[in-house]
């Protein structure tokens, strides 16, 4: 996950940098709005932390000029205090999130990892859960190197069980969200899907993903 930092402040910028990259994220920074604008544009970052007051272009402008150029780039902003001005500039000109300065830290990774996820979805990227790895764009699938060839149903029932993984989910649950008729029924079919997704997805592997629930229905979870 590529985050850029755009902040003059240096002592501001090192602090969000250490926190973030303890965390595991790939930072960069800049100290001014042209440059942070053109590095936002050619970074392929995840997420923009943007301080409004800026040298050379503030903020405001960064954020106007990256959507106008066509990036969907999460942009959280940073404001000073009182400056509801800005911050209402700001979230039109289309940032997605602000924190007012000073900011606890656990404030801004909360901030940080909601706008990543939302992202995420937006794009598109690849779900995950343990090795598992889907496209929702392609329908590709991998559990670890290896990829697996699912029929379009099977895909619907797995990325629908990625996405609620560690959830039990009933033969309800997963009939309303996977089938487009009512499944009442013939609720045996879900069994039936369930255990072609067991023999592709878990079949070989030594840790199995796919789990009964007795009496309740399946869950995805590791062991
Ligand atoms: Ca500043």
């Amino acid at each position: 996950m590529k985050i850029l930092i755009v902040e003059d402040e240096k002592k501001v910028a090192s602090f969000i940098k250490r926190g973030l990259a303890d965390e595991n994220y790939d930072v960069a920074v800049s100290h001014d709005g042209v440059d942070g604008l053109k590095q936002a544009l050619n970074g392929d970052f995840n997420l923009v932390i943007l301080d409004v007051s800026l040298p050379k272009k503030d903020g405001i402008a960064v954020v106007n000029e990256l959507r106008a150029a066509g990036s969907r780039v999460p942009v959280l902003m940073l404001t000073a205090r009182d400056t509801t001005e800005d911050v209402v500039a700001g979230l039109d000109a289309g940032s997605d999130d602000y924190l007012t300065k000073p900011f606890a830290f656990a404030e801004l990774q909360a901030r940080v990892r909601a706008l990543i996820r939302r992202g995420e979805q937006d794009r598109g990227a690849e779900i995950r859960f343990a090795d598992l790895r889907l496209d929702p764009v392609s329908h590709q699938v991998w559990r670890g190197q290896t990829e697996i060839a699912l029929t379009a149903k099977e895909y619907a029932l797995l990325a629908y069980m990625v996405r609620n993984a560690e959830n039990v989910l009933s033969r309800a649950n997963i009939a309303d969200n996977c089938w487009e008729y009512p499944f009442e029924t013939f609720t045996n079919i879900i069994d039936v899907y369930i255990n072609y997704l067991r023999k592709k997805v878990d079949g070989k592997f030594p840790t199995k993903l796919i789990h009964t629930v007795r009496g309740k229905g399946y869950i995805l979870k590791e062991g």
